[in-house]
């Protein structure tokens, strides 16, 4: 028999520091909805491109409702929250009769009213309905076994850079089809390691996060499961705050808690060095770095401003606007206020602006320059890296600027500048510039690693740091936690 399907995304990563709550508007701008899903999806790799695919290669029929992705910004509005749920559930009775239901969900999405978004959205479809219901989320959500008490099958991203999205849609369709041709569902088990890293720390190729997520590969060759380590979202302030382990497994549910609770061991072992896997610098320390050390020709050198949560601060700019380090571009700078003088002023204008870290003070504040205007107007694209492949991104009106040596795209929306996107859509290659200031966590390393002559992290005191110690947790119990547990032990062997 043919299944019906339905789809629900709503996707948000939220840093709860950061001022500027996504409310209703927001995520109604990137908002598809019903038939257009498929018609805007289909062959990309994202969770609903490999939904779509799985659906059409087994012949069950989707109803997408609606998705909205809003990538990593601030905290979600209740309104919204509250508005996207109630759709879903309308959705599902709207067309029904259905038989299973797919949420594409973050599971770090944070919002004032809700101690767990995520769970909220499980729980009301259960709620209201009862379709077999599976999740997909991604490798940076906060998962314990209360977000997915309502789940029949959840599964998480492998990869961070997310160069699986597609292969997540499909686990999560493949797996829902399999429970209703068996018509019994696997054992689901999520496992707590109490390990919270920074996101820098979170590259799934960095040892030895990589041999422990390797081990879980060879387990599910081992047996009939699907294992999703996740790298949790530390600057997202919620009661499970962390990384997870989750198991679906066929086997039943003793084996997947087993699986799940050996992984979380082993990530609890190793949790000093995942969470020290690579050297952050200051910026001056990366200054210094840049004056002795030249990138070579056509190798440029990646400055990565991590902590930086929405494109716009200024710490690492304003170093490099005192100094020749050779030709520097900055891409997707997030400032719609100067992307709008530029283009009221004009191609070939010079302009005296405030330049970006506006949205909070811990992004270094803005910074007068007197800047050229080289090209003005409305941007878009398809990404053509392997992270979102395919995907539409809209940059609002856009200014190409440049302030000495230094080129900057500052665009209106917040957009992933991780691939060679940022270049080629003005005619330019990232190999043109001796030195890329870039502001990602883990993304940018697919297609820069093998690009780079060198790629500098750079720790700023901005909403994201690198010591989680740093962050002010209202809802989260650092006590039971490491590295605040491990801070404390070792306190107390001091103390003894
Ligand atoms: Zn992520």
């Amino acid at each position: 028999m043919s299944y019906r399907i339905a789809f629900a995304g709503f996707n948000l990563e939220s840093v709860t520091a950061v001022p500027q709550v996504a409310g209703l508007d927001a995520f109604e701008r990137v908002c598809t909805r019903g038939a257009e899903v498929v018609r805007q999806f289909r062959g990309t790799n994202t969770v609903p491109g490999g939904c779509i695919k799985i659906c059409e290669d087994e012949g069950a029929t989707l109803v997408p409702l609606f998705h909205t992705l809003l990538g990593a910004l601030g905290p979600a509005s209740d309104e919204a929250v509250d508005h996207f749920t109630r759709e879903i559930i309308e959705g599902l009775q709207k067309n029904g009769p259905l038989d299973g239901v797919m949420l594409f969900l973050h599971g770090a999405c944070w919002a004032a009213g809700y101690e767990d978004v995520e769970r909220h959205i499980i729980d009301a479809v259960r709620g209201a309905t009862s379709l077999r219901i599976a999740v997909a989320l991604d490798y940076h959500g906060n998962i314990d076994r209360r977000t997915l008490r309502c789940a029949d099958i959840a599964v998480a991203y492998r990869h961070s850079p997310h160069i699986d999205m597609g292969e997540t849609g499909e686990r999560a369709t493949r797996a829902l089809l399999r429970l209703l041709r068996d018509g019994r569902g696997p054992g689901l088990a999520v496992a707590r390691p109490d390990v919270v890293i920074p996101s820098i720390m979170s590259a799934t190729m960095l040892e030895p996060l990589a041999s422990i997520i390797a081990e879980a590969r060879a387990t599910e060759a081992a047996g009939d499961c699907d294992i999703s380590v996740l790298g949790g979202f530390s600057y997202a302030d919620s009661v499970n705050t962390g990384m997870s382990v989750i198991c679906v497994d066929w086997e039943g549910q003793a084996a997947a808690e087993a699986k799940a609770e050996a992984i979380a061991a082993r990530l609890r072992e190793a949790r000093k060095a995942i969470a020290s896997a690579i050297p952050v610098m200051t910026v001056d320390e990366a200054l210094a770095d840049l004056d002795r050390c030249r990138p070579a020709q056509g190798r440029p050198l990646v400055l990565l401003e991590h902590a930086d949560r929405m494109n716009d601060s200024t710490w690492m700019l304003r170093g490099l606007l005192d100094r020749d380090v050779g030709r520097v571009n900055v891409p997707f700078l997030f400032d719609p206020e100067t992307a709008a003088e530029a283009h009221a002023a004009g191609e070939g204008a010079e302009i005296a602006v405030k330049l970006a870290g506006k949205t909070a003070p811990e992004t270094g504040g803005p910074i007068d320059v007197i800047a050229r205007v080289l090209w003005t107007g409305a941007k878009s694209y398809n990404v053509s890296g392997r992270y979102q492949r395919g995907a539409f991104v809209d940059l609002g009106l856009t200014a190409l600027l440049q302030i000495g040596n230094i080129r900057i795209s500052v665009v209106s929306a917040f957009a992933f500048g991780v691939d060679g996107d940022p270049f080629y859509i003005f005619g330019e290659k990232p190999e043109d510039y001796d030195v890329i200031l870039l502001r990602s966590k883990t993304h940018f390393r697919d297609f820069y690693e093998p690009l780079a002559d060198r790629i500098l992290v750079v720790d700023t005191p901005d909403l994201g740091p690198a010591d989680v110690r740093l962050i002010r947790y209202r809802q989260f119990d650092t006590a039971s936690a490491y590295p605040w547990r491990d801070d404390a032990a070792s306190g107390r062997e001091a103390a003894g």
